[in-house]
């Protein structure tokens, strides 16, 4: 008997090497030829009249056969096959190269359908191989709209087609119902058998829509459920139980007020801390909207509770920042601050151990070093990771072996549509700061062409007399690079820069430097020693340099929305009027409109949603850097709306069935374990 797990082997015209190029495309089962969808489709609904055929683009005509189909030999090798055909408003030439049996196939007087492009000529209207079929013996290639599939070599479209085409027929029935039947009625969704019959041979248009949006309603609802089933197994782990505190007494001692958005962040981190269960919390928030402070007072929370906190940030430079920052919002508590880092001596290493395992600090800040072997906490209730996109989401696990299942607080400052945040941080709560502190300045952007470049040396110029430094981003380190001669490189560009301004002292820091030169070099810059800091990317994380007042990027083409952001965000963070300037002589519409959105806004969340539908998913995270499994009808870029509905509707689905138990969810559950063994790495 033939079902949904019999392999494709058994399918008529799918010999052993067929089934094996189809193994290459993760086809195995019929149910996987099923959910084989078509890449894209070939629009032939549309009839014409041969003399009312626009040109150029594809159509159908039915016409007869007007002369008997004759072969023409044009040289050694090479034989064409030609007649005319015929509708009762014209005529139209027809050839085919390489096809003699068409030849044989159709005869004078036949009615015949075809699709291709019509070419003109003077009067003479022509078509070169166009797809074709006998009105008396349909193959279903024109008049419909066809499916086209990712194939290779061994495959063409016409056996995938076919064997598509008896798989539904044999098994369209089988399918399973994976949507619970309510959340199917309820959000109008289509049947399983009807979704997929017209995903792969939609009748019309509209039916195509109803299918393709069951199906995405399906791929993002199950993984919904999986990371949300996953979650919750994480937030039912116990975790050290804290005492609620009244932060307005945290709040009283700080300069400033904290914003409703910190405020909300902080009592979202708190109520997980003090609930029982552990947290996993992501605060997202794009640069500048405090996410430190949201530490601080979880940091604050934990000492109340006589726990240590550990705070992990990226770079040296960072944590020094970080340390200083920390210290003023907690020493007024009486709180010791601590730090740890790759780069201090043996001695200074000895010393911060011996002073952590005694629990002399109420928090560590530091690199990587925090969580090494021989690093032991007092009593850790806390971690920190500032700018996680840096640790791997396995470094965050080994880190939370440190303690007796410590608390994790991620943050990041790489906005991300919050519906998208949900699936990329799979198993992590999120909270997020929407709202910047009052009175901060927009950063003016311009976009400008090589042809400013006299102007933009003066603007430097300018703002160093008023005592102001520059960051100019370049797309590489040195010349020579990947044969990329056009691009600025950073070494090069700083020793231009260099003889441009004589009275100004410039620097370059890149990846390549060994990190303590480079930490010395940013040190510099942060002191105010240096007016032009050349860099590349690496600055792109983080630093707070208040005094810098002007971003230059060069080959701005080079950069993602996202990272041109996180650049344009090293600026206009103190009391200084600040600018951006994204210097490409790229003309092309596609950059020009991205550059000009950076233009239009500072808004982080909006710059992204914007990058996500330019850019789609996969580039906006690099390959598979989120770990998702691969989409196979769902565009998270533009599928966002259908998105938030899965969400909500697995979210509830959960609520009443946490485990999935109930009979009618059975499927569901069949295919969420499915997705867990294709994907042991993705969840992790
Ligand atoms: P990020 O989210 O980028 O890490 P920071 O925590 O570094 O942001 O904060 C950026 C700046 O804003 C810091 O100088 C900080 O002191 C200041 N700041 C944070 N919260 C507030 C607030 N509520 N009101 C005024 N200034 C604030
Ligand atoms: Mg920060």
């Amino acid at each position: 008997m033939t079902d949904l797990s019999t392999s494709v082997r058994y399918v008529k015209g799918i010999g052993e090497k067929k089934a094996q190029a189809l193994g290459k495309l993760g086809v195995f089962s019929l149910y996987d030829l099923l959910s084989y969808f078509p890449a894209r489709y070939e629009d032939r609904t549309k009839f014409c009249p041969i003399a009312a055929a626009p040109e150029g683009e594809g159509v159908c005509i039915r016409a007869l056969v007007a002369d008997t189909p004759r072969l023409v030999r044009v040289r050694r090798g090479m034989e064409l096959v030609k007649f005319r055909a015929v509708d009762e408003s014209g005529s139209v030439d027809i050839t085919y190269f390489n096809q003699n049996y068409v030849k044989d196939y159709l005869s004078r007087g036949d009615s015949v359908c075809f699709y291709g492009k019509v070419e003109r000529n003077g009067q003479r209207r022509s078509m070169v191989n166009p797809a074709y079929e006998k009105d008396d013996k349909p193959r279903g290639v024109t008049g419909c709209i066809l499916p086209v599939y990712r194939v290779n070599a061994a495959l063409n479209q016409r056996t995938l087609r076919d064997a598509v085409r008896q798989g539904l027929d044999a098994c369209g029935g089988l399918l399973p119902e994976n949507l619970p039947e309510e959340v199917r009625v309820r959000n109008g969704l289509a049947q399983a058998r009807y979704a997929y019959e017209s995903v792969h041979f939609p009748p019309d248009f509209d039916a195509l829509a109803i299918a393709r949006r069951r199906l995405v309603f399906e791929e993002l609802f199950i993984l919904a459920c999986a990371l949300g089933a996953l979650r919750a197994e994480r937030t039912r782990e116990s975790g050290l139980r804290l005492e609620k505190r009244d932060f307005s007494a945290f709040y009283a001692a700080l300069p400033f007020t904290p914003t409703a958005a910190q405020k909300r962040a902080i009592d979202e981190a708190a109520a997980d801390m003090t609930g029982g269960f552990v947290m996993n919390r992501l605060v997202q928030g794009d640069v500048g909207s405090g996410k430190t402070l949201v530490a601080a007072a979880l940091c604050w929370l934990c000492r109340e509770n006589g726990c240590v906190s550990a705070f992990m940030a990226p770079t040296e430079i960072l944590c020094e920042q970080h340390t200083e920052t920390l210290t003023k919002l907690l020493s007024p508590f009486g709180m010791r601050v601590g730090k740890l880092t790759g780069s201090m001596s043996a001695k200074e290493k000895r010393e911060a151990k011996a002073a952590i395992r005694a629990g002399e600090f109420d928090l560590v800040v530091g690199t990587h070093a925090l969580f090494s072997e021989d690093v032991e906490y007092a009593r850790l209730g806390l971690i920190i990771t500032d700018e996680q996109h840096r640790f791997g989401v396995r470094q965050r696990s080994a880190l939370i072996g440190k303690g007796e299942r410590p608390h994790v607080l991620v943050m990041s400052a790489t906005p991300i549509p919050r519906t998208l945040a949900l699936m990329i941080y799979g198993d992590l709560d999120v909270s997020v700061i929407d709202e910047l502190p009052p009175g901060r300045q927009k950063v003016d952007t311009f976009a400008v062409d090589e042809s400013y470049r006299a102007r933009l040396h003066g603007f430097i110029r300018k703002l160093a007399g008023e005592g102001r430094q520059t960051f100019v981003v370049c797309p590489k380190v040195e010349d020579g690079e990947e044969g990329e001669s056009d691009l600025k490189s950073a070494e090069e560009h700083a020793k231009e820069l260099a003889g441009e301004f004589p009275e100004l002292k410039v620097a370059c820091v890149h990846g390549r430097m060994k990190p303590k030169d480079k930490d010395a070099v940013m040190a510099a810059f942060v002191r105010g020693e240096t007016d032009i800091l050349v860099a590349t990317t690496v600055i792109e994380v983080g630093v707070d340099v208040p005094n810098a007042a002007l971003m230059i990027v060069e080959n701005a083409e080079r950069f993602g929305l996202s990272q041109l952001h996180q650049l344009r965000g090293r600026v206009g963070r103190g009391r200084f009027k600040s600018w951006c300037i994204l210097v490409s002589d790229n003309r092309s519409e596609d950059v020009q409109a991205r550059l000009s959105i950076m233009a239009k806004t500072n808004d982080g969340f909006r710059i992204s949603e914007e990058d996500l539908r330019l850019r789609g998913p996969g580039d906006f995270f690099g390959s598979r850097q989120h770990g998702l499994p691969e989409m196979h009808v769902a565009d998270l870029g533009a599928d966002t709306q259908v998105l938030k509905t899965a969400q909500e509707e697995a979210k509830a689905l959960l609520a009443a069935d946490p485990q999935l138990e109930l009979p009618e969810h059975a499927a569901l559950k069949a295919r969420i374990t499915e997705l867990f063994r294709n994907n042991t790495d993705s969840f992790n």
